[in-house]
């Protein structure tokens, strides 16, 4: 482009690059996983489907874009409430945006339709039906399409589950907007659902990227009950570990929240209750409880949720299955939005299958219904008559052949079907429902896409079978989750969160969920230690006396046994007595050891090989051995009498103030972990899913809390005089920009916070 051209381009870049536009235009201090990604590649031109969860950020990925590149951003999105708000939020940003709806008086639209075709915004948002709108198209013709950006976008499949036909038109709008770049944003979209978007698009390859949908900080937990009793129980367990933040319960119906809700009563909880049948404004005020934190367990429908963004919800409950698995994890998902430890429970039960099946059957009902009601109202003739759907239920199933019922549920649908194929017009007036019948035609002159109608009620049932899957499935629960929105990701080794991973949590005891253990060995010495103290136990003796054995215990039996005599005595005595029963027990399932009927361990061929070898680990044994063992030599500041104490799973251990010098869990020994496989930092985010960002925190609080890194290599020691000079009493948690403005030694803020590692550990 012409050079004096840009300087006056209305539609110029606000800002250089990414980096600069995060932290200077949105004031936030770094990526989230995904948008990163996703931003470079619009900004490349790339068209791009972005598959991320709800409250993940996807606006930003067209948002930021729109700053960093020329040209008019046009933002598509079916949620016309939520308009206002956002472009407000965005001018906020300052970045000029407006939006054109419906909503809007004429004279309004107008005078907006005149400044964009002035280029006084960088983007606009609009409803998918404003392209049928001649004057929106004339305004933004011959204009610079940068982006065009579709939010919601699973609404153009049929095989989503909120197919809009408004949609289906966009392709040829992107068409007629020249093909500019284009981006297809949704919280939720299979496989399936995510080549229909590129089909009806038209995109050719574009880029796919799906990410966070592990949650890692999640646990997800499937009870099967065999009786609703058992159901209570287990509820009740799961509620009474949470001792702060919010619970959600969900039920099928109205009336399972009323039960559900009764029974904690009994249990001398104090539920609040949220369902579509109370009034507006009843609904508000619970909605503002809950999120105020004054009604801390709410039982509730799926009609609760939408646009809920509570960050401290603890325990999330599926009293029933919910129909997909898309709204399984949309409201399980609700859980941990703060990234602290939530659960999220489902109790299944087969015979809650049927409220779904019963669902379907009347949402979509079987033909013969829908001819029946049909020859019902030819029998009124046409002209408006005062009949219901349960005045002709009533009728059809008195005049009936068929045994089965017909609710009237199925017939409402039946009319509305009837509705569109323009045979009928229905309603109430003056609490008089109605029914105008147009015209007599004959069954098979019906105007019903009969089609359509099986394909919908089959993507119905497909769903529920999927839900059932996951339910019912025998293999890692996150995964299914993860996979079930795309194939390229999951099939990890195990997740270390859910139920099937890990075992079930015990409500009881003061033990949660299996943590890992952590070990000063690395795998393979570890594995070595505890095979010479089975080898040296000679098979006669049972696991429980190998670990105390290998513990260094006094036992008595330990002691008579004279087991304190062999050289592997207290060999591991940095372990607990269970830990190490678990680890001859991944022995045993790692087929390292053998069990005789009196439940004495011996080596098996395979774990006398191994114990002599000098090779790496077997990578299934390795990866197996991970499973269950965090290999961390300990910190200086850290004795071994840590172990274990790891914070307890359901309690927060951090107070809601967050400061950056967290604990040391789980997330940054894995990052530690890494880093002392000799990985860098981007290495490492790459490895984990994580930002370098992240990554580059965990190393920060590592050095903090006394880990030995190994940084030097990676920074080029520009920076780091200059910050042992001023930020001498830095910590993780102090500000960051501050301390960048500070320095005169320009660097970015990878390189700040490398070096602040380095600084870090130095101490
Ligand atoms: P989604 O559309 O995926 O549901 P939004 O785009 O509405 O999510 O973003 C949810 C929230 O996260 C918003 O309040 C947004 O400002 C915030 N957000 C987005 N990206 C970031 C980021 N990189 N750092 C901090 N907050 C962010
Ligand atoms: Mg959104």
């Amino acid at each position: 482009m012409d050079q004096t051209l840009s300087a006056t381009d209305p539609f110029a870049p606000l800002a250089g690059d990414p980096d600069e536009a995060l932290t200077d235009i949105f004031g936030f201090p770094s990526f989230r996983p995904g948008q990163r990604e996703v931003i470079d590649a619009v900004v490349d031109g790339e068209d791009t489907i972005v598959v991320m969860p709800t409250g993940s950020g996807k606006s930003l990925c067209y948002m930021l874009p729109a700053c960093v590149t020329p040209g008019l951003v046009i933002a598509v999105s079916p949620l016309i409430a939520l308009m206002k708000d956002q472009t407000d939020a965005l001018e906020e940003f300052g970045i000029p945006a407006t939006f054109i709806n419906s909503s809007l008086p004429w004279p309004e639209q107008r005078r907006r339709l005149d400044a964009i075709r002035l280029g006084a915004y960088k983007l606009v948002l609009v409803a998918p039906e404003r392209f049928r709108n001649d004057a929106f198209m004339r305004a933004i013709s011959g204009l610079p399409i940068g982006i065009f950006a579709i939010d919601e976008a699973h609404c153009i499949s049929a095989w989503g589950h909120d197919f809009r036909p408004d949609y289906l038109n966009l392709g040829a709008v992107r068409k007629t907007l020249g093909e500019p770049t284009t981006l297809a944003l949704t919280a939720t979209a299979t496989t399936e659902v995510q080549k229909d978007m590129a089909l009806q698009l038209d995109l050719e390859a574009p880029k796919v990227v799906v990410s966070g949908f592990e949650r890692p900080n999640l646990f997800f937990e499937v009870y099967s009950a065999r009786r609703r009793a058992e159901k209570f129980a287990r509820l009740e367990a799961a509620v009474n570990q949470v001792e702060e933040g919010s619970i959600l319960v969900y039920c099928a119906t109205r009336k399972q929240v009323n039960r559900v809700s009764d029974k904690l009563r009994e249990g001398g909880h104090h539920p609040a209750i949220y369902h579509a049948g109370l009034s507006d404004q009843k609904r508000d005020e619970i909605q503002d409880a809950f999120m105020a934190g004054d009604a801390p367990l709410l039982v509730a429908t799926n009609a609760f949720g939408m646009g809920v963004d509570k960050s401290d919800v603890r325990l999330i409950v599926h009293f029933n299955i919910p129909g997909s698995v898309e709204a399984y994890y949309q409201e399980a998902g609700r859980a941990g939005r703060d990234s602290e430890d939530a659960h999220c429970l489902l109790l299944y039960n087969r015979n809650d299958l049927r409220i779904h099946e019963f669902f379907i059957e009347n949402s979509f009902p079987d033909p013969s219904v829908v001819k029946g009601v049909w020859s019902q109202l030819q029998r009124h003739g046409t002209g408006t008559h005062h009949l219901d759907a349960e005045m002709l239920a009533d009728h059809l199933n008195r005049g009936g052949r068929s045994r089965d019922k017909i609710h009237p549920w199925a017939v409402e649908s039946a009319l509305r079907l009837l509705q569109r194929g323009g045979h009928i017009e229905f309603g109430v007036r003056s609490s008089m429902p109605w029914i105008a019948v147009q015209d007599l035609a004959r069954e098979r002159d019906l105007r019903v896409d009969w089609e359509d109608l099986k394909t919908r009620r089959q993507i119905e049932e497909r769903h529920l079978d999927q839900a059932t899957r996951y339910a019912t499935g025998s293999s890692c629960r996150q995964d299914y989750l993860v996979r079930y929105f795309s194939e390229s990701l999951g099939s990890k080794d195990g997740c270390g969160h859910c139920d099937m991973c890990c075992g079930v949590p015990d409500y009881g005891g003061p033990s949660q969920r299996q943590e890992k253990i952590i070990c000063r060995d690395e795998p393979a010495i570890l594995l070595k230690k505890l095979l010479s103290g089975v080898a040296r136990c000679r098979g006669r003796w049972g696991a429980h006396a190998v670990a105390g054995m290998l513990r260094g215990s006094k036992a008595k039996k330990i002691l008579q046994g004279r087991l304190d005599q062999l050289s592997t005595y207290g060999l591991l005595s940095n372990l607990r007595q269970r830990d190490l029963v678990r680890l001859l027990d991944v022995l045993g399932r790692l087929r390292l050891t053998e069990q005789n009927t009196h439940g004495c361990i011996s080596l098996s061929d395979r774990g006398k090989k191994l114990m002599t070898s000098s090779d790496p680990l077997p990578p299934d044994v390795e990866k197996y051995l991970l499973r269950h063992v965090s290999s961390v030599p300990s910190p200086s500041t850290t004795s071994s009498s840590d172990n274990g104490k790891k914070e307890k799973y359901f309690k927060r251990s951090t107070p809601a103030a967050k400061t950056g010098t967290d604990d040391v869990n789980d997330t940054y020994l894995r990052t530690l972990r890494l880093h002392r496989e000799g990985k860098d930092f981007r290495e490492i985010a790459e490895k984990r899913g994580l930002t370098t960002s992240s990554v580059l925190r965990h190393l920060m609080v590592l050095a903090h809390n006394g880990y030995e890194l190994d940084l030097e290599k990676h920074a080029d020691g520009k920076l780091l005089p200059e910050l042992r000079d001023i930020a001498e009493d830095w910590e993780p948690g102090d500000p960051l920009k501050e301390l960048k403005e500070s320095l005169t030694t320009p660097c970015n803020y990878s390189e700040l916070k490398l070096n602040l590692a380095i600084m870090l550990s130095e101490r």
